[in-house]
């Protein structure tokens, strides 16, 4: 296939795949005035009701310009060979390829992101602030973004290198060391992310000794479940709204709660929380997960190590000397549909689990307060009642709180 037949398809990828995305967005807006489900006509009172119809069209609305900017951004870039313009600057200070794909992707994604940053800055200043989310201040909101932009110049940039290295070094062959790289890595980042990222944005402290930690741990212990790890997280410092997660596994697991759930909720609504999350665990989801994704990896990366070294691929994006970084994006875009569908896939799979982890609590808690804990949360968070369908099966990878209540409550 010659260069500019590729050029169309990538451009005709990025319009179709905008174009799916809006008529998604549309028909979920379409139901923002739905009838509340009966079973749920007690998550909000009539005030707080409107107010969460005004946020949900608020944020339809400015995902709309924000979507709309990046794709006729990113289209722009494209066609008036932007990415051949940052390749040779990247090549006019250094031959080594390793150091030109680091300089070339480094420009494009902090040129990016400084280009989204008033959006970022609008939707928590001015939307989450207006429903009275927000707690971040402007200092944390800065220190977050340099915070972010070092992390993935070391970590990203520390993966990109060796990626490239494996490519001069092996060729096509490539891919087999970059796929035992990054699964090395995802294992380890799955155990350490706890211990070594988030105390770069957030204060985490054992649970304290009192009723609430007694509860979770006689409840661990009836269902045979070693949980020495119980930290509470100071979430309050950038958003009111709440949430739980499970990490790590084998010693290193350990159960992490918002200080803003623990204060949002009572302690046998957070057990049912807990309960649910142990579900998880117990019902092997954290290694499937894990597997399917390293799995997903492995395909990427094979089918990248057909393509990347191709000619007309760079061409496609005007630069005449093929290399790995333009293979890579040209790659990464023509890629997206197949993303699209593994998504798709593995959020099915997702919402599977989570009526599983749902029943364990049920079964070996209580389904009554896991109930109400959920409606606390969506209320909390002023979450939509009526999405649409389609929408849910894209794009979620919880059932929604319906789904959820009438699965707890055993009506299907
Ligand atoms: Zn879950």
């Amino acid at each position: 296939m010659n260069s500019e037949a590729i050029f169309y398809i990538i451009i005709g990828i990025i319009i179709i795949d905008f174009i799916f995305d809006k008529i998604l967005d549309t028909l979920n807006a379409r139901h923002f005035d739905d009838p509340v489900p009966k079973e749920l006509d007690d998550v909000y009172n009539s005030e707080e009701y409107e107010k969460s119809q005004r946020y949900k069209k608020e944020r339809y609305k400015f995902g709309l310009v924000i979507s709309t900017f990046s794709v006729l951004l990113t289209l722009a870039f494209i066609i008036f060979g932007g990415f051949a313009f940052v390749d040779e600057i990247a090549r006019n200070i250094t031959d080594n390829a390793i150091l030109t794909a680091l300089i070339f992707f480094g420009i494009i994604m902090f040129g990016s992101d400084i280009l989204m940053l008033p959006f970022s800055w609008y939707s928590t200043f001015v939307i989450e602030e207006k429903y009275g989310f927000n707690k971040t201040t402007k200092k944390t909101f800065f220190l977050d973004k340099i915070k972010g932009w070092l992390m993935t110049a070391i970590v990203g940039g520390g993966i990109l290198a060796l990626i490239v290295w494996f490519y001069q070094v092996a060729g096509d062959n490539f891919w087999w060391y970059a796929w035992i790289l990054v699964a090395i890595f995802a294992v380890f980042m799955n155990m350490f992310y706890a211990k070594l990222i988030v105390p770069l944005f957030n204060k985490q402290t054992p649970l304290p000794e009192g009723s609430l930690r007694t509860k979770i741990e006689e409840y661990a212990q009836s269902v045979g479940f070693t949980l020495d790890k119980i930290f509470v997280i100071d979430g309050s410092k950038r958003s009111t709204k709440a949430n739980a997660y499970f990490s790590g596994f084998g010693s290193e697991k350990r159960i992490t709660l918002y200080d803003t759930l623990v204060n949002d909720l009572e302690d046998e609504e957070i057990v049912a929380v807990l309960a649910h999350e142990v579900g998880h665990y117990k019902k092997n989801h954290i290694i499937v997960n894990m597997a399917a994704s390293i799995l997903t990896t492995g395909f990427t990366l094979w089918l990248l190590s057909l393509f990347v070294g191709s000619p007309q691929l760079s061409a496609a994006l005007g630069v005449e000397t093929a290399s790995f970084h333009i293979g890579l994006v040209a790659f990464g875009i023509l890629y997206s549909p197949i993303s699209e569908l593994t998504g798709f896939i593995m959020n099915y799979l997702s919402r599977k689990f989570e009526y599983q982890a749902d029943d364990f609590a049920r079964n070996t808690y209580n389904g009554n307060f896991l109930v109400s804990s959920l409606k606390k949360l969506s209320k909390n968070s002023l979450s939509n009642l009526t999405p649409h369908k389609l929408y849910v099966k894209v794009h979620y990878s919880h059932p929604t709180l319906l789904q959820r209540y009438r699965n707890l409550r055993g009506i299907v």
